[in-house]
């Protein structure tokens, strides 16, 4: 498996470019989020709480980073005309986007495929899979904008061998690495746009803390210890990378 865990960045190596991240008001996506922020990108934070959007843009102006924006969207609930608005109001601001970081998620229940909510399952594969697919349909287009686009998924672990009891996060995660692999060959010889997918592996956040009651969260990395493969996958030294996985860690 392919991990960039030691990638050092040339400084402002985002410089200009334009990024949206999802789920970028916690976890992985708000550590993201700040990091592009910090090598000179103009991020787009997309989530379904403004407030925590609102910390998170707070945060980087603190930090000195280019201006971010903020754009609502609740995964869940969202329909096709939904992202369609979005990604005209994004080619309204920024006329591109040279890159998606798909990372928001929920878990679900770590239950047997047997007694698994109906509901519930429908929920995971609509905020993990459905609601990513649409979302890239929307933008596949302003991402064509762009000289050197980076599509990232976000996979797991369990999407990528199968583990009892992760039920439809599992298979949410297994949906994703196919889809990705299916619009990395489409793209790949019509467009500069590489695709790829990023498990983070395990770190410390509120996911994992309800995925693993019981562990102390000191023996897992925090987000801000694997951004290496996250800004290597963002960043032009990526370019003519695409249909791959990768881990964020080198232990996994
Ligand atoms: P997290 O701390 O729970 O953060 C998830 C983020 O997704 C939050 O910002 C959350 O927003 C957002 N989100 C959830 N449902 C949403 C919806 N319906 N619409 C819009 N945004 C929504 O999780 P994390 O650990 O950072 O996970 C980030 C990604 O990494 C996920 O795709 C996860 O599957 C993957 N991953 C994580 C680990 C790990 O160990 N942490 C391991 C493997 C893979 P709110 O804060 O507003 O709820």
């Amino acid at each position: 498996m392919l991990c960039q865990f030691d990638y050092q960045s040339p400084a402002q190596l985002l410089k200009n470019r334009i990024i949206l991240v999802t789920g970028a008001g916690a976890g992985i996506g708000r550590v993201a989020a700040k990091t592009f922020a910090a090598q000179g990108a103009t991020v787009i934070l997309l989530g379904r709480t403004i407030s925590k959007l609102e910390a998170v843009y707070d945060e980087i102006l603190a930090q000195g980073s280019p201006e971010p924006a903020i754009y609502p969207l609740n995964l869940e609930g969202a329909s096709w005309p939904d992202y369609q608005a979005m990604a005209d109001r994004l080619y309204e601001e920024f006329g591109r986007l040279d890159g998606v970081l798909h990372n928001a998620g929920i878990l679900g229940r770590i239950s047997p495929v047997q007694s698994y909510n109906p509901e519930l399952w429908q929920q995971v594969m609509q905020v993990n899979f459905n609601g990513p697919v649409m979302m890239q349909q929307a933008i596949t287009a302003l991402l064509a904008e762009s000289e050197d686009a980076s599509v990232i998924f976000t996979s797991s672990s369990v999407g990528r061998k199968g583990k009892a009891f992760w039920g439809a996060y599992a298979a949410s995660k297994f949906a994703v690495e196919g889809f990705s692999q299916v619009l990395a060959q489409e793209l790949e010889n019509t467009t500069s746009i590489r695709v790829n997918t990023l498990n983070p592996g395990a770190t410390r956040t509120q996911m994992r803390c309800d995925a693993y009651p019981a562990e102390n969260p000191s023996t897992v990395r925090a987000p801000e210890e694997i951004m290496g493969t996250y800004l290597y996958l963002m960043g032009a030294d990526s370019k003519g990378i695409t249909g791959q996985m990768f881990n964020a860690q080198p232990d996994l």
